[in-house]
């Protein structure tokens, strides 16, 4: 086992991680931009390290100041928490070559997911079923009609190397395509410095199902599903596990089809395997994740199993002892991401001073938050500032104690969605489940219709 690990991430996840390493009796090292120096979490590291300006690319982003850090305080691990450069193949290859453990799957693999176009054609050598595509990046955008005029619209432009919903662009015709095919090649290139788009049948009234999964080199299991569906403009909002309402049938094919899909690529370590799930059961494979998802604390609430000890224990060269049939999962858990955003402004960000924070308690409720009363939210970062994860036996008993928590939540200084998730745990068809990706935006327009 490490006896000292680096978490080259920052707020919330990286507190996460820096309790998982107190836990396991693990030292560990924080490494900080100067927005922020003066944030608490730090403090909870062993060590602290300043890498640089508040700019991403000068801090969070740079390889060279981050494996600095971690040879100048002799550390043999380094966990990239999620984002940032967690799915970076290349510094999980610095990494190794610098001889200190990356957490998180070997480069190749972290190479391979990180193509969603060369993911999804793993997945039809799988027999995994895909939504049908372009099967390859798109040089122009006849092209793109070409594919479209075959598959049938609506189509869904994505970026190969994309993430958190950018370079995505949904389009019904052959003009708003032309448009869109330069848009989202330009949001590609400026997100992800590679501008390659491919195409996909855009799914109607789809749900967003993902499978959690662990791998040890030798063991291939999986810890259930969430159901990521509350989304805006293609990313998650509130996630939860079990997705309510998904038959048992449909349940096992989607978590044997990701089983399968790991095992092909000698997957290693902890990922998800996302799926979108049509009205009438069939399931198809969307991409792989390789790394810690931000929603990972509902199927730790649910299995009792902790994900980042286990990412680490796995990347420590430890097996996993566990088996399949010894992961149960048991009640209902419900996790609202608290986003420092507007979401009467279109979810504009909302950073700034937080001036009060009052944070919900009791029965079943996990608030995973670096943020304080006089924490300043940056403008420079993810406007995530936690994440609210509530546990019931039933789903029911999770959406009660969810409005619980959420109704002593007060944040002011700064917007959060915390108003909103009020509104939506009061709202009959989220409360009855089975909400599909389109929920939040006719969730949105129905309520400022009503307001
Ligand atoms: P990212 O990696 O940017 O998060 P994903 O591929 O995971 O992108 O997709 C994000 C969301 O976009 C999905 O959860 C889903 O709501 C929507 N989406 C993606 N592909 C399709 C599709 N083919 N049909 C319908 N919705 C889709």
């Amino acid at each position: 086992m490490f006896s000292r690990i680096l978490v080259a991430n920052r707020g919330e996840i990286a507190l996460r991680i820096i309790r998982a390493c107190k836990d396991l009796g693990i030292e560990s090292v924080a490494v900080f931009s100067e927005a922020d120096r003066d944030a608490h979490y730090l403090k909870q590291a062993d060590y602290r390290v300043c890498i640089g300006a508040a700019a991403s690319s000068d801090s969070y982003l740079n390889i060279k100041r981050i494996i600095a850090a971690a040879e100048i305080t002799d550390v043999q691990a380094i966990h990239p928490g999620c984002g940032f450069l967690a799915e970076n193949a290349h510094f999980a290859e610095v990494c190794e070559s610098s001889n200190i453990r990356f957490i998180g799957p070997p480069p190749a693999v972290i190479n391979l997911c990180g193509n969603k176009s060369d993911a999804v054609r793993v997945a039809k050598q799988c027999k995994i079923p895909t939504v049908p595509g372009s099967e390859k990046v798109l040089e122009t955008p006849e092209e793109a009609i070409d594919c479209a005029k075959k598959i049938g619209y609506p189509v869904i432009i994505k970026a190969a190397a994309g993430g958190g919903g950018r370079g995505m662009r949904v389009v019904h015709n052959d003009i708003s395509l032309r448009n869109a095919f330069f848009t989202a090649q330009r949001e590609a290139e400026a997100a992800f410095k590679d501008k390659s788009v491919y195409l996909e049948k855009y799914v109607e009234g789809a749900r967003h199902i993902e499978v959690q999964i662990l791998c040890d080199g030798e063991s291939y299991l999986h810890l259930g599903m969430r159901d990521c569906s509350c989304q805006r403009r293609h990313q998650k909002l509130i996630e939860e596990s079990p997705p309510p309402g998904v038959p048992s049938r449909v349940a096992e094919a989607i978590c044997k089809a990701a089983i399968k899909y790991a095992e092909s690529i000698k997957y290693v370590n902890a990922g998800t395997v996302e799926f979108l799930l049509d009205r009438r059961g069939r399931f198809y494979f969307m991409e792989i994740n390789a790394r810690l998802q931000v929603e990972h604390p509902v199927t730790e609430l649910v299995t009792g199993i902790d994900l980042v000890h286990q990412q680490i224990r796995i990347a420590s060269g430890e097996k996993m002892r566990m088996k399949q049939g010894h992961i149960r999962q048991e009640g209902s858990a419900i996790e609202c991401r608290i986003n420092a955003e507007d979401p009467d402004a279109g979810f504009k960000p909302s950073p700034g001073l937080i001036k009060t924070y009052i944070i919900p308690g009791g029965p079943g409720v996990r608030l995973d938050s670096h943020a304080y009363a006089g924490y300043k939210v940056s403008p420079h970062y993810d406007p995530m500032i936690g994440k609210l994860v509530v546990y019931g036996k039933k789903r029911s008993e999770a959406i009660a104690a969810t409005r619980r928590a959420l109704a002593e939540f007060h944040i002011e200084g700064i917007k959060t969605t915390i108003p909103l998730y009020r509104r939506i745990f009061n709202d009959a068809a989220f409360v009855q489940g089975g909400i599909d990706t389109s929920y939040l935006d006719s969730f949105l327009v129905g309520s400022s219709n009503a307001g």
